[in-house]
Parts: structure tokens; sequence; C-alpha cells
């Protein structure tokens, strides 16, 4: 099962068990990716940690 990266367009080869949610790292670009979709397969960037959680 495969996704492309939103970022570069690299077809990133996702593991079998991969679930909706899932973070992981483009092997071509560094970015971190989330799992938003399985059917099919697709990744988007993922959100990141600078807001303000803790108010
Ligand atoms: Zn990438």
């Amino acid at each position: 099962m495969k996704a492309e990266c939103p970022v570069c367009g690299a077809m990133i080869e996702l593991k079998e068990g991969t679930i909706v949610g899932e973070l992981l790292e483009c092997p071509d670009c560094g970015t971190e990716l989330e799992v938003v979709s399985l059917n099919p397969p697709t990744l988007k960037e993922a959100p990141q940690e600078e807001e303000d959680w803790g108010e």
C-alpha cells in the first residue's frame, strides 16, 4: 500500500497495520505526515506542534 507525500510527491510505502491518524515521516523530504485515509491511502502534512495546548 503506497501513499503520495503531499509535500514532495514521493510515494511512501505504508506498513501493514497502518491506521488512520498515524504519524510518519517522509523519507524523501523529512516532513511529518498524518494518515488521513486508507482507502485510498492519503497523507497530509501533520500539524506543527507550536500551538499552546495548555491554555
Ligand atoms: Zn515528502
